[in-house]
C-alpha cells in the first residue's frame, strides 16, 4: 500500500507547501480544516479536486473529531501543523492557544494510541524556536535549555514534551521539528515580515503613507518555508525517530529586513534614533516611513533567535540555505508588489496600525 499522510493545519503556510511536495512525492494526501463562516482556502485552492487531495473537517480543540479522522484515514504518516501559530495573540488567546497549541497534540497521540496504530504511524510535530524565548545562549540547538516566554511557546512546550513522553512510554515513531521562523509569499498578514513586505509594496505604489512596527532590534533566523517543508518530510523518513533544529544558521533583524525589503522596490531607508524612538526615513525625499509604536510590543518579548542547524545537515543531508535571505526578501516583496497592483484602485491605507486597530486586530 502506498504511503498515506494527514496535514492538521493544511490551509496554512507551510500545510500547503507540504501537501504539495508529499503529492508530488506519490501520497495520499489528506488535510483537516475547519469551518468558517468566510473563504480561508485561498493556499490550497489549487490543490482542490486533484485526485489524490482529500479534505475532512476537524479541529484540534474536538477529540472526537481527530480520532474520527485519524480512523477514517488509517494515515502512515501524520503531521500535526494545526495551531493558533501567532505570539501575539496568544497573550489575547492564552486558554484558546494551550487548548490547541498544548492539549491538541496529546488528542492526536492518544488518538493513534487508542487505535492500535503505533505501529503503523509516524507523527510529526510542528515544533517552535520559540521554546528557547528568553535563553541568551546563541546559537540554539538540540540541548539548548527552553525558557519558553508567551503563552504560545509554553503551549507549544508541552507539545513538544508529551511526544517525547509518548515516544519513550510507547515506543511510538513520533518526533518535533523545532523550526526557527520560516517565511514565503503564502506568510499570514500579520506576521512582521508580511507586514514589511505588503507595506513596501503599498507605499511604492502610493498606497500607504507608513508602516508602523515592534523592535526593529529584535533578532531571527529566518528560512524559506518551502525548504522547510522538506525538512519536516526528511525528519518522518529516518530510521529512528528524533528531534531536529531547522534553522539557516544566520541571524538577521527586523531593520534588516525592513531595509532590503523597501531596497527591493527602490527605497533606500537610513534609521535614526533607538527603541522607541527609532525610525526609517527614505533618503532621498526625507519621509518617515517606518516609526515604532508601542501597540506591536509583547508583555515578554523574544529578541535573540538564531539555530545551529548542524545534526540537520549531517543527519537529514539538508543544505538550510538554498534560498539566502536577501533572495527570500526579494521573493516576498515581488509578489506582494504584483498582489497590490491587482488590488487597482482599492481605498489607500493611510498605516498599517490605522487599519489593524479599524479591524480590532492590535489592542
Ligand atoms: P499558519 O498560521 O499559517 O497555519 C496554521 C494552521 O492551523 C491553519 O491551517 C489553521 O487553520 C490551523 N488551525 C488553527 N487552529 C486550529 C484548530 N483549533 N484545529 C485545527 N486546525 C487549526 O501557520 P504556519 O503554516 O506558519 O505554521 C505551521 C506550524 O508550524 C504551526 O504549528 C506553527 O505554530 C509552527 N511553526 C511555524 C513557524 C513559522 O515561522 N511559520 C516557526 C515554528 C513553528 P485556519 O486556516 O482555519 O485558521
Amino acid at each position: 500500500m502506498g504511503k498515506i499522510a494527514l496535514i492538521t493545519g493544511v490551509t496554512g503556510q507551510d500545510g500547503s507547501y507540504l501537501a504539495e511536495l508529499l503529492l508530488s512525492k506519490g501520497y495520499e494526501v489528506h488535510g483537516t480544516i475547519r469551518r468558517s463562516s468566510v473563504d480561508y482556502r485561498e493556499r490550497i485552492a489549487h490543490l482542490e479536486g486533484k485526485p489524490h487531495f482529500h479534505l475532512h473537517y476537524a479541529d484540534l480543540g474536538d477529540s472526537m473529531s481527530i480520532l474520527g479522522v485519524i480512523s477514517k484515514v488509517r494515515p502512515t504518516e501524520i503531521y500535526n501543523l494545526a495551531a493558533q501559530s501567532h505570539v501575539q495573540v496568544s497573550f489575547d488567546s492564552p486558554e484558546f492557544t494551550a487548548d490547541v497549541d498544548a492539549v491538541g497534540v496529546l488528542r492526536i497521540l492518544e488518538a493513534v494510541r487508542q487505535l492500535g496504530m503505533t505501529e503503523k504511524c509516524r507523527i510529526y510535530q510542528a515544533s517552535t524556536s520559540e521554546l528557547y524565548g528568553k535563553v541568551e545562549e546563541v546559537p540554539q540547538n538540540e540541548n539548548t535549555p527552553f525558557h519558553p516566554y508567551s503563552p504560545y511557546a509554553v503551549a507549544k512546550q508541552y507539545g513538544f514534551w508529551i511526544v517525547k513522553e509518548y515516544r519513550e512510554a510507547y515506543n511510538m515513531y513520533c518526533c518535533s521539528g523545532i523550526l526557527f521562523n520560516h517565511e514565503s509569499e503564502r506568510r499570514g498578514e500579520t506576521f512582521v515580515t508580511r507586514k514589511i513586505t505588503l507595506a513596501a509594496a503599498r507605499i511604492k505604489q502610493g498606497k500607504q503613507d507608513k508602516l508602523y512596527l515592534g523592535n526593529l532590534g529584535s533578532l531571527r533566523d529566518w528560512g524559506y518555508a518551502k525548504d522547510y517543508v522538506e525538512c519536516m518530510w526528511l525528519i518522518l523518513q529516518q530510521d529512528k525517530p528524533e528531534d531536529f533544529v531547522i534553522a539557516t544558521g544566520v541571524q538577521h533583524s527586523v531593520r534588516e529586513f525592513c531595509y532590503h525589503a523597501f531596497k527591493r522596490v527602490g527605497i533606500e531607508l537610513e534609521f535614526k534614533g533607538e527603541g522607541m524612538d527609532e525610525k526609517g526615513i527614505d533618503k532621498a525625499t526625507g519621509n518617515v516611513l517606518i516609526e515604532v509604536s508601542p501597540d506591536f510590543y509583547r508583555p515578554t518579548d523574544v529578541v535573540n533567535l538564531w539555530g545551529d542547524p548542524t545534526k540537520a545537515k549531517a543527519k537529514l543531508g539538508w543544505n538550510p540555505n538554498s534560498t539566502s535571505f536577501e533572495e527570500l526578501v526579494n521573493l516576498m516583496v515581488d509578489s506582494d508588489m504584483a498582489k497590490v497592483a491587482s488590488e487597482g484602485a482599492a481605498e489607500k491605507v493611510r498605516t498599517n496600525l490605522e487599519e489593524y486597530l479599524e479591524k480590532g486586530i492590535v489592542k
